[in-house]
């Protein structure tokens, strides 16, 4: 339906205002496009004009209500090139996932939705460059570990200032904790638990301007981790007993937070929870630029070695023991041997580089807890000749950059791939100065280290990824700018981080 001018939205807008009194403004949790590809995005909203409300509901009768929507090449709306009508579902708490097709590759987009008389704030999206294209420049943002107790969203405010062309999130977008005291902004109620208390969760966190502000600029790419579930939870094996729960009302508890997690993010509908389960790894093609394997290591993961935790742990050794589950390592491994674009790009949660102590200590909530599928993964990857691996990681509220060694015992192996670890958004608070790499001198591959909040950029060219580490001195109060820290290169055929 290409029909619809932008005279006929506004002033069929203007009419319905005359005849009758205007429901409150149902976009108060703003707009969100994501995972573009050369032909169509994926266009998000949900209808919530009263996103607290306990019944997680949003203050939406119990209806369906058709939403429309609209795509133009300018902020102006004067040249629509596609637009629909679709139904916000009472079911899925009013969102909507509109699939736009039909677009051209390479090229930027507007877009807006129009409901219950009242039009939405405008959002700009992109798609991918055409699958064989050589792919344009690309300048790509990553962050992660949103908490809103811990600090304002500044970061996401700087991110829309990026203007970047792909942003992704690698987990921890909602915190699922109880209200604390003596916090920047309180989370609302207790433990979230049920599906009306994530959607509630999020409607707190959505109604934050600056985190609209970075999905409004650019599309998203996101993946889940532990806290928009439950704290270190690893498949079907809780690490938190509190509150207790059975192992049913456990996986319950994880199916509505998979849900709601679906409902408030711009996913395509492949990703819609099917029972207890969701679809989350998938791939993006950025032309022959940049491919991006975006990983889920939570849902398919073995129970947490030796009970979890830093433990020097020979369990964590164990060949059966998986972080991706065997069919995701197995698509990961097809996917690598694609060889398609420059660079390999694995957008995945939790440390991946070594990083145990002389004792043998690690984290085994880390991929040093899944040591063997660690070692499939690299070793299929070098078996496979891929060019430029390079693993993005959220969870740990500091900013690290490391070589990956091909035995981590062993600091004369060779290099065969580079970690970038964005630090946190917001989760530890303001964060401290230190830069003192913890562990270098028994594990020198572990090369950068940063205590302060921000955000990741990598800019992309077919020769080089120069990756700069944004950084904000403060969050507990709002306002601070982000500055670059320190950028390292990433040189096409040479793995490892070089001087830039
Ligand atoms: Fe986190
Ligand atoms: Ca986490």
């Amino acid at each position: 339906m290409n029909s619809i001018s932008r005279r006929t939205f506004v002033l069929g807008t203007a009419a319905a205002a005359l005849v009758r009194p205007r429901p409150a403004d149902p976009f108060r949790l703003g707009i969100a496009s994501g995972d573009p590809a050369p032909d169509s995005v994926v266009l998000w909203t949900r209808l919530a004009p009263s996103p607290l409300d306990a019944d997680g509901q949003g203050g939406m009768p119990d209806a369906d209500v058709p939403v429309d929507w609209q795509i133009a090449t300018t902020p102006t709306f004067r040249k629509v090139v596609t637009s629909g009508t679709v139904q916000a579902r009472y079911a899925d708490a009013h969102s909507v996932h509109v699939v736009a097709n039909g677009l051209r590759p390479d090229a930027e987009y507007f877009y807006r939705f129009r409901a219950r008389g009242h039009i939405s704030p405008t959002g700009r999206t992109l798609t991918t460059p055409a699958f064989d294209a050589p792919g344009r420049d690309l300048t790509m943002l990553f962050a992660c570990c949103s908490n809103l107790e811990s600090g304002w969203f500044t970061a996401y405010r700087r991110m829309a200032e990026e203007h970047a062309d792909l942003i992704l999130h690698l987990g921890d977008y909602i915190y699922e904790g109880a209200a604390r005291p003596y916090v920047v902004r309180p989370h609302l109620g207790p433990e979230v638990l049920t599906l009306p208390d994530y959607r509630r969760r999020y409607g707190q966190y959505k109604l934050d301007p600056d985190l609209q502000a970075a999905h409004a600029g650019a599309p998203w790419v996101v993946v889940p981790d532990d806290h928009d579930v439950e704290d270190d939870y690893a498949g079907t094996f809780r690490f938190d007993d509190v509150p207790r729960l059975t192992p049913a009302q456990w996986v319950t508890r994880r199916a509505a937070a998979y849900r709601a997690y679906y409902e408030h993010l711009p996913l395509r509908p492949s990703s819609s929870p099917i029972g207890n389960s969701i679809q989350l790894y998938r791939r993006l093609y950025w032309g022959r630029l940049a491919t991006f394997h975006m990983l889920d290591t939570r849902q398919f993961r073995s129970r947490l070695a030796c009970n979890g935790g830093w433990k020097a742990c020979a369990e964590a050794d164990l060949p059966a023991r998986t972080i991706t589950g065997a069919a995701q390592e197995a698509w990961l491994l097809d996917g690598l041997a694609q060889h398609h674009g420059t660079w390999d790009i694995l957008g995945q949660q939790v440390f991946f580089a070594g990083r145990l102590d002389p004792t043998g200590v690690g984290n085994m909530d880390s991929w040093d807890g899944y040591r063997a599928s660690r070692a499939r993964i690299q070793q299929g990857w070098q078996d496979r000749h891929v060019r430029n691996p390079v693993v993005l990681t959220g969870d740990i509220h500091q900013a690290w950059a490391n070589d990956l060694k091909a035995d981590y015992r062993d600091e004369h192996s060779p290099t065969v791939g580079t970690e970038l670890i964005c630090t946190s958004l917001t989760s530890g608070g303001d964060g401290t100065g230190d830069t003192e790499v913890p562990g270098q001198a028994t594990n020198p591959h572990l090369r950068f280290f940063s205590n302060l909040r921000g955000y990741g950029r990598a800019r992309i060219t077919p020769t080089q990824l120069t990756a700069d580490f944004r950084a904000l001195d403060y969050v507990k109060l709002p306002g601070a700018p982000a500055t670059t820290l320190r950028s390292f290169a990433l040189r096409d055929g040479h793995p490892g981080l070089h001087p830039f």
